[in-house]
């Protein structure tokens, strides 16, 4: 207690010496530099500078990338063990679900044609009809017989990324 506390009254100025003398002063672990933790943050292990914080981002990235790897192993291991100690649970599953099957089996062809055309052209995975390229075509009505009616009309068709359907300029 700083002497003047008791005989000078002047008091207010207390708590601020004794706040000053608590701080708490950390090496930061990444560039070992001593510094002073942000109230708010008194855990803090890095100091303020540029490069330290990159640093813990990194550190921090690096450990939750760790930690799904872990997870992800463990959800795997799970369903592994769930799987061996519940043997024909899927079978049966599927014997009595056949739409989840149909469904899987959709959606495993979808995978299939992702595989093989990669991620750029979703389009050719999603709708029923393969896209079109874009360009000019002829356009006639077909009839139930098969049979072209009427006149054909030359139509623009631009394929747009991400979509099956051909659009007309300006429409
Ligand atoms: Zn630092």
């Amino acid at each position: 207690m700083p002497e003047n506390s008791h005989s000078a009254g002047v008091v207010t100025h207390v708590p601020y010496f004794h706040h000053m003398e608590n701080v708490m002063t950390k090496r930061c672990v990444a560039c070992g530099k001593k510094f002073e933790p942000r109230p708010q943050a008194r855990n803090q292990t890095y100091c303020s500078a540029h490069e330290c914080q990159r640093e813990r981002r990194r550190a921090w990235q690096k450990k939750e990338r760790r930690t799904d790897a872990m997870y992800r192993k463990d959800d795997a291991d799970y369903n592994k063990q769930w799987a061996k100690n519940n043997p024909g649970y899927w079978e049966k599953y599927r014997a009595e679900n056949p739409e989840y099957t149909e469904r899987n089996r959709k959606k495993q062809h979808v995978r299939n044609l992702k595989h093989r055309y990669g991620r750029n052209l979703h389009s050719k995975t999603t709708g029923s009809a393969p896209p079109l390229p874009s360009g000019r075509y002829w356009l006639t009505t077909i009839g139930p017989d098969g049979i072209a009616k009427g006149d054909a009309s030359i139509v623009e068709i631009t394929f747009i990324s991400g979509t099956t359907e051909g659009t007309i300029p300006g429409g």
